[in-house]
Protein backbone atom coordinates (compact mmCIF):
# COMPACT_ATOMS: atom_id res chain seq x y z
CA UNK A 1 0.00 0.00 0.00
CA UNK A 2 0.98 3.73 -0.63
CA UNK A 3 2.78 5.43 2.71
CA UNK A 4 -0.01 7.83 3.75
CA UNK A 5 1.02 11.52 4.64
CA UNK A 6 -1.94 13.66 5.75
CA UNK A 7 -0.91 17.15 6.64
CA UNK A 8 -3.03 19.41 8.32
CA UNK A 9 -2.09 22.98 7.46
CA UNK A 10 -3.58 26.63 6.99
CA UNK A 11 -1.50 26.75 3.71
CA UNK A 12 -2.14 23.49 1.53
CA UNK A 13 -1.33 25.15 -1.69
CA UNK A 14 2.56 25.19 -0.40
CA UNK A 15 2.55 21.37 -0.54
CA UNK A 16 2.30 21.26 -4.29
CA UNK A 17 6.17 21.96 -3.87
CA UNK A 18 6.34 18.22 -3.01
CA UNK A 19 3.20 16.56 -4.98
CA UNK A 20 4.15 18.51 -8.14
CA UNK A 21 7.85 18.00 -8.78
CA UNK A 22 10.65 16.09 -8.66
CA UNK A 23 11.74 12.67 -7.10
CA UNK A 24 8.28 12.83 -4.88
CA UNK A 25 6.03 14.44 -7.40
CA UNK A 26 6.70 11.46 -9.25
CA UNK A 27 6.20 9.20 -6.08
CA UNK A 28 2.89 10.92 -5.76
CA UNK A 29 1.74 10.16 -9.53
CA UNK A 30 2.69 6.15 -9.55
CA UNK A 31 0.97 5.68 -6.41
CA UNK A 32 3.94 5.11 -3.91
CA UNK A 33 2.98 7.79 -1.46
CA UNK A 34 -0.59 9.58 -1.55
CA UNK A 35 -0.58 13.06 0.52
CA UNK A 36 -3.39 14.80 1.56
CA UNK A 37 -3.80 18.42 3.28
CA UNK A 38 -6.76 19.31 5.89
CA UNK A 39 -7.60 22.91 6.05
CA UNK A 40 -7.66 23.99 9.86
CA UNK A 41 -9.97 26.96 8.53
CA UNK A 42 -12.24 24.75 7.33
CA UNK A 43 -13.11 23.19 10.69
CA UNK A 44 -14.09 27.26 11.87
CA UNK A 45 -17.74 28.26 12.00
CA UNK A 46 -17.34 31.61 11.82
CA UNK A 47 -17.65 34.64 9.52
CA UNK A 48 -13.47 35.25 9.25
CA UNK A 49 -13.11 31.34 9.52
CA UNK A 50 -10.53 32.24 12.70
CA UNK A 51 -7.72 29.75 13.25
CA UNK A 52 -5.73 31.85 15.89
CA UNK A 53 -5.99 34.02 18.96
CA UNK A 54 -4.21 36.18 21.68
CA UNK A 55 -2.21 34.06 24.10
CA UNK A 56 -3.24 34.04 27.92
CA UNK A 57 -1.04 35.93 29.67
CA UNK A 58 -0.02 38.37 27.13
CA UNK A 59 2.79 39.20 24.92
CA UNK A 60 3.44 39.55 20.78
CA UNK A 61 2.09 37.14 18.49
CA UNK A 62 -1.11 34.91 18.14
CA UNK A 63 -1.53 31.40 19.16
CA UNK A 64 -3.20 28.80 16.99
CA UNK A 65 -6.64 27.69 18.67
CA UNK A 66 -6.91 23.87 19.40
CA UNK A 67 -10.50 23.06 18.32
CA UNK A 68 -9.89 23.71 14.38
CA UNK A 69 -6.82 21.46 15.16
CA UNK A 70 -8.56 19.24 17.30
CA UNK A 71 -10.62 18.28 14.28
CA UNK A 72 -8.37 18.87 11.71
CA UNK A 73 -6.35 16.29 12.96
CA UNK A 74 -9.02 13.57 13.79
CA UNK A 75 -9.93 14.06 10.44
CA UNK A 76 -6.55 13.26 8.85
CA UNK A 77 -5.72 10.62 11.38
CA UNK A 78 -8.54 9.02 10.42
CA UNK A 79 -7.49 8.86 7.14
CA UNK A 80 -3.66 7.95 8.24
CA UNK A 81 -5.46 4.79 9.78
CA UNK A 82 -7.94 3.24 7.72
CA UNK A 83 -7.89 0.09 7.08
CA UNK A 84 -6.23 -0.48 10.26
CA UNK A 85 -2.98 0.77 9.14
CA UNK A 86 -0.61 2.10 11.96
CA UNK A 87 0.14 5.90 12.42
CA UNK A 88 1.38 8.40 14.51
CA UNK A 89 0.94 12.13 14.49
CA UNK A 90 3.77 14.49 14.59
CA UNK A 91 3.67 18.39 15.47
CA UNK A 92 6.93 20.13 13.41
CA UNK A 93 8.75 22.21 16.08
CA UNK A 94 11.77 23.44 17.38
CA UNK A 95 11.91 22.03 20.72
CA UNK A 96 11.43 18.61 18.85
CA UNK A 97 13.87 16.07 18.45
CA UNK A 98 16.17 16.60 15.50
CA UNK A 99 15.63 15.24 11.96
CA UNK A 100 18.75 13.30 10.91
CA UNK A 101 19.43 10.53 8.40
CA UNK A 102 18.79 7.97 11.02
CA UNK A 103 15.20 9.36 12.21
CA UNK A 104 13.94 9.68 8.30
CA UNK A 105 15.16 6.02 8.40
CA UNK A 106 13.10 5.39 11.56
CA UNK A 107 10.05 7.53 10.13
CA UNK A 108 10.31 6.03 6.78
CA UNK A 109 9.68 1.96 8.46
CA UNK A 110 6.55 4.07 10.74
CA UNK A 111 3.65 3.50 8.72
CA UNK A 112 1.36 6.45 7.81
CA UNK A 113 2.33 9.87 9.19
CA UNK A 114 0.21 12.59 10.58
CA UNK A 115 2.25 15.93 10.01
CA UNK A 116 1.06 19.29 12.09
CA UNK A 117 2.55 22.50 10.44
CA UNK A 118 2.26 25.46 13.04
CA UNK A 119 1.94 29.01 12.33
CA UNK A 120 2.38 32.05 14.99
CA UNK A 121 3.87 31.72 17.87
CA UNK A 122 2.77 27.98 17.20
CA UNK A 123 -0.09 25.71 18.84
CA UNK A 124 -2.24 26.12 21.65
CA UNK A 125 -0.24 23.13 24.48
CA UNK A 126 -3.20 21.24 25.26
CA UNK A 127 -3.71 20.48 21.83
CA UNK A 128 0.03 18.92 21.77
CA UNK A 129 -0.96 16.91 25.15
CA UNK A 130 -4.17 15.56 23.52
CA UNK A 131 -3.50 14.53 19.84
CA UNK A 132 0.69 14.55 19.23
CA UNK A 133 2.78 11.67 19.79
CA UNK A 134 6.20 13.11 19.07
CA UNK A 135 7.75 16.76 17.83
CA UNK A 136 10.37 16.93 15.53
CA UNK A 137 12.52 20.25 14.26
CA UNK A 138 14.20 19.85 11.26
CA UNK A 139 17.01 22.01 13.03
CA UNK A 140 18.34 24.55 15.89
CA UNK A 141 16.50 27.66 14.11
CA UNK A 142 12.98 29.40 13.80
CA UNK A 143 11.26 29.05 10.72
CA UNK A 144 8.02 31.21 10.64
CA UNK A 145 5.90 27.32 9.93
CA UNK A 146 6.01 24.50 9.59
CA UNK A 147 4.94 23.51 5.72
CA UNK A 148 8.36 23.49 5.05
CA UNK A 149 9.60 21.69 7.89
CA UNK A 150 6.92 19.11 6.84
CA UNK A 151 7.83 18.93 3.47
CA UNK A 152 11.63 18.83 4.60
CA UNK A 153 10.65 15.60 6.41
CA UNK A 154 8.28 14.08 3.66
CA UNK A 155 11.10 14.77 1.27
CA UNK A 156 13.81 12.71 2.93
CA UNK A 157 11.33 10.13 3.71
CA UNK A 158 9.86 9.35 -0.15
CA UNK A 159 14.10 8.81 -0.88
CA UNK A 160 13.84 5.66 0.93
CA UNK A 161 10.23 4.30 -0.07
CA UNK A 162 11.24 1.53 -2.43
CA UNK A 163 11.33 2.40 -5.91
CA UNK A 164 10.91 5.93 -5.50
CA UNK A 165 14.46 6.91 -6.97
CA UNK A 166 15.02 5.63 -10.35
CA UNK A 167 18.05 3.58 -9.03
CA UNK A 168 17.57 2.02 -5.76
CA UNK A 169 21.60 1.97 -5.35
CA UNK A 170 21.35 5.88 -5.17
CA UNK A 171 19.99 5.88 -1.26
CA UNK A 172 22.27 3.49 -0.37
CA UNK A 173 25.17 5.98 -1.76
CA UNK A 174 24.10 9.30 -0.44
CA UNK A 175 25.54 10.76 2.33
CA UNK A 176 24.85 9.37 6.22
CA UNK A 177 22.90 6.20 4.37
CA UNK A 178 26.42 4.62 5.65
CA UNK A 179 27.35 7.37 8.28
CA UNK A 180 29.80 8.89 5.84
CA UNK A 181 29.80 11.67 3.33
CA UNK A 182 28.96 11.23 -0.26
CA UNK A 183 32.36 11.12 -2.49
CA UNK A 184 32.36 13.98 -5.70
CA UNK A 185 30.43 13.55 -9.07
CA UNK A 186 31.16 14.50 -12.62
CA UNK A 187 29.72 14.12 -15.64
CA UNK A 188 30.58 15.12 -19.35
CA UNK A 189 32.71 16.09 -20.85
CA UNK A 190 36.24 14.71 -19.68
CA UNK A 191 37.80 17.96 -19.69
CA UNK A 192 36.31 20.88 -18.38
CA UNK A 193 37.51 24.66 -18.46
CA UNK A 194 40.84 22.71 -17.68
CA UNK A 195 39.90 20.57 -15.70
CA UNK A 196 39.90 17.22 -16.10
CA UNK A 197 38.29 14.01 -14.39
CA UNK A 198 39.88 11.79 -12.26
CA UNK A 199 41.65 9.10 -14.87
CA UNK A 200 40.25 6.19 -12.33
CA UNK A 201 36.38 6.80 -12.79
CA UNK A 202 37.36 6.57 -16.65
CA UNK A 203 39.29 3.44 -16.52
CA UNK A 204 35.81 1.18 -16.49
CA UNK A 205 37.87 -0.68 -13.37
CA UNK A 206 34.71 -1.46 -11.16
CA UNK A 207 37.06 -2.66 -8.03
CA UNK A 208 39.63 0.16 -8.41
CA UNK A 209 36.28 2.77 -8.86
CA UNK A 210 34.40 1.11 -5.62
CA UNK A 211 37.70 1.70 -3.70
CA UNK A 212 38.71 5.25 -5.13
CA UNK A 213 34.96 6.10 -4.24
CA UNK A 214 35.02 4.52 -0.83
CA UNK A 215 38.48 6.71 -0.22
CA UNK A 216 36.63 10.24 -1.05
CA UNK A 217 34.11 9.27 1.38
CA UNK A 218 36.11 8.35 4.14
CA UNK A 219 38.51 11.54 3.31
CA UNK A 220 35.92 13.89 3.02
CA UNK A 221 33.88 12.99 6.21
CA UNK A 222 37.54 13.17 7.83
CA UNK A 223 38.17 16.36 6.95
CA UNK A 224 34.34 17.87 6.59
CA UNK A 225 32.32 16.21 9.29
CA UNK A 226 34.74 14.17 11.70
CA UNK A 227 32.38 13.85 14.47
CA UNK A 228 30.41 11.44 12.02
CA UNK A 229 33.38 9.39 11.76
CA UNK A 230 33.57 9.16 15.67
CA UNK A 231 30.29 7.50 16.49
CA UNK A 232 31.24 4.63 13.30
CA UNK A 233 32.84 0.87 12.97
CA UNK A 234 34.82 1.08 10.04
CA UNK A 235 35.56 -2.28 8.05
CA UNK A 236 39.34 -3.09 7.94
CA UNK A 237 39.22 -1.74 4.18
CA UNK A 238 37.39 1.28 5.32
CA UNK A 239 40.16 1.76 7.79
CA UNK A 240 42.72 0.71 5.46
CA UNK A 241 41.62 3.29 3.00
CA UNK A 242 41.54 6.10 5.92
CA UNK A 243 45.12 5.64 6.69
CA UNK A 244 46.53 5.35 2.83
N1 LIG B 1 7.33 30.08 19.44
C1 LIG B 1 7.74 28.82 18.89
C2 LIG B 1 8.97 28.34 19.62
O1 LIG B 1 9.88 29.14 19.85
O2 LIG B 1 9.06 27.12 19.88
C3 LIG B 1 8.10 28.95 17.39
C4 LIG B 1 6.92 29.19 16.52
S1 LIG B 1 7.40 29.28 14.82
C5 LIG B 1 7.48 31.00 14.55
C6 LIG B 1 5.92 28.81 13.96
C7 LIG B 1 5.87 27.35 13.56
O3 LIG B 1 6.92 27.05 12.70
C8 LIG B 1 5.94 26.34 14.67
O4 LIG B 1 4.70 26.13 15.25
C9 LIG B 1 6.46 25.11 13.97
O5 LIG B 1 5.41 24.35 13.42
C10 LIG B 1 7.28 25.70 12.83
N2 LIG B 1 8.74 25.63 13.04
C11 LIG B 1 9.55 26.68 13.31
N3 LIG B 1 10.82 26.29 13.40
C12 LIG B 1 10.86 24.96 13.17
C13 LIG B 1 11.89 23.99 13.13
N4 LIG B 1 13.15 24.31 13.37
N5 LIG B 1 11.54 22.72 12.86
C14 LIG B 1 10.25 22.39 12.64
N6 LIG B 1 9.24 23.27 12.67
C15 LIG B 1 9.52 24.53 12.93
Amino acid sequence: AAKRIALVTIFPEMFTALTDYGISGRAVKEGLLEVRCWNPRDFTSDRHRTVDDRPYGGGPGMVMLAEPLYQALTEARAWAEEGGAAARSIYLSPQGRQLDQGGVEALSDAGNLVLLAGRYEGVDERLIEMLIDEEWSIGDYVLSGGELAAMVMVDAITRLIPGALGHDQSAVEDSFAQGLLDCAHYTRPEEYRGRVVPEVLLSGNHERIRRWRLKQALARTQERRPDLLEGLALSEEQAQLLEE
